[in-house]
């Protein structure tokens, strides 16, 4: 069985996403199947010297173009999964791959699993887990070979970055589709990290909704500051304006892997999860045990917040006089 594991990144450079992709597709393979990555983008070099993980990798390569735009992954795929025939294919669970699984599960009439953290493969059939409404429900669900899995970015551990051999890459030239695609990239907006760059941060104690309002921020970033930490936040924290958007952990803000991570009344949420479930140490202190960031956490505490940020913040200043 072939199961492909879809790639994701911009300007000819992989995400790490990718890798994790490689791993879940490794959960279904048997003895005698393949692990394939596929790959789009505007040169095929980041992808062979990353993805050796994967037993061969697929590069539908456009030259110029930044972004390859999801109708376009989508259609080089299936052209590709015409031509080799597939028994899975497992693509991430981002504003990319929600489009390129959903075309994929269409074109092809196999069924669509979404939100995916776990994988078990019975012979002809899949056991997933799919993890929904952020995170307070697990979804046991059976689905019958050939199918697509979306699967949520930070539930499986990144396979290792290796170069792959020029002898199990094929490349297809994706130009013509790029050219006729409906979609047309304009921009890419990145955004300005003068002010911090979460991603280096070597420790990060992140505020969720627990903490309740702005003002209390302050107290989280002096045990930061204690900690040699930088204070980040979750979604509804940097919506409610208490913290700027740089300082959003998540899916829809920074994916960071410091040493250590704090997160404080972070509920867990899989868009949450995805932006720092591979952190070294995870520490979380939440008063709801059934929270499900305690399933990626290290280090755990049902205590209240407040508590836990004063008597941390007492024995730090007391062990630095
Ligand atoms: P909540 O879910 O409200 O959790 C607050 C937690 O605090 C609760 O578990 C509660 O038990 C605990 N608590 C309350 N008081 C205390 C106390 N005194 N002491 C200890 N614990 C306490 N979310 C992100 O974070 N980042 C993203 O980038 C992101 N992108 C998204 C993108 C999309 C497309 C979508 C649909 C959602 C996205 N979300 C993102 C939102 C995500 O689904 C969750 O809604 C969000 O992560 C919840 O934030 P929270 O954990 O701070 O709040």
């Amino acid at each position: 069985m072939k199961v492909y594991a879809c790639t994701e990144g911009r300007s000819g450079q992989v995400d790490a996403v990718s890798l994790e992709m490689i791993a879940a597709a490794r959960q279904m393979v048997e003895p005698g199947d393949e692990v394939i990555a596929f790959f789009a983008g505007s040169s095929k070099e980041d992808a062979c010297a990353k993805l050796g993980s994967a037993d061969r990798l697929i590069a539908a390569v456009a030259p110029g173009a930044e972004i390859v735009a999801a109708d376009v992954y989508a259609r080089q795929l299936c052209a590709t999964i015409a031509a080799e025939g597939a028994g899975a294919v497992v693509v991430p669970y981002s504003a990319n791959g929600l489009d390129v699984a959903s075309a994929v599960a269409v074109r092809t009439g196999w069924p669509l699993i979404s939100y995916v953290d776990q994988i078990e493969r019975n012979g002809d059939t899949l056991s997933v887990v799919a993890r929904m409404y952020a995170g307070k429900v697990l979804a046991e669900c059976e689905a019958p070979l050939p199918a697509v899995l979306m699967v949520n970015p930070g539930a499986f551990k990144e396979a290792d970055i290796a170069p792959i051999p020029p002898e199990r890459v094929q490349v297809a030239d994706a130009s013509s589709a790029v050219a006729t695609s409906g979609a047309r990239p304009i921009a890419i907006d990145l955004p300005d990290f003068s002010d911090v760059d979460l991603k280096a941060a070597e420790r990060i104690v992140c505020v969720g909704r627990g903490i309740g309002d702005e003002a209390s921020i302050d107290l989280a970033r002096g045990l930061a500051d204690l900690l040699g930490a930088e204070i980040a936040g979750s979604r509804p924290v940097v919506d409610s304006g208490w913290l700027p958007k740089l300082r959003q952990v998540g899916k829809s803000g920074q994916k960071v892997k410091p040493r250590l991570y704090i997160a404080l009344g972070v509920s867990g949420a899989p868009e949450h999860v995805e932006g720092m479930g591979q952190a070294d140490t995870i520490i979380a202190v939440n008063t709801d045990p059934k929270a499900p960031i305690f399933s990626v956490a290290h280090y755990g505490s049902t205590c209240d917040l407040f508590d836990l940020i004063s008597s941390l913040s007492e024995r730090l200043q007391t062990t630095s006089r």
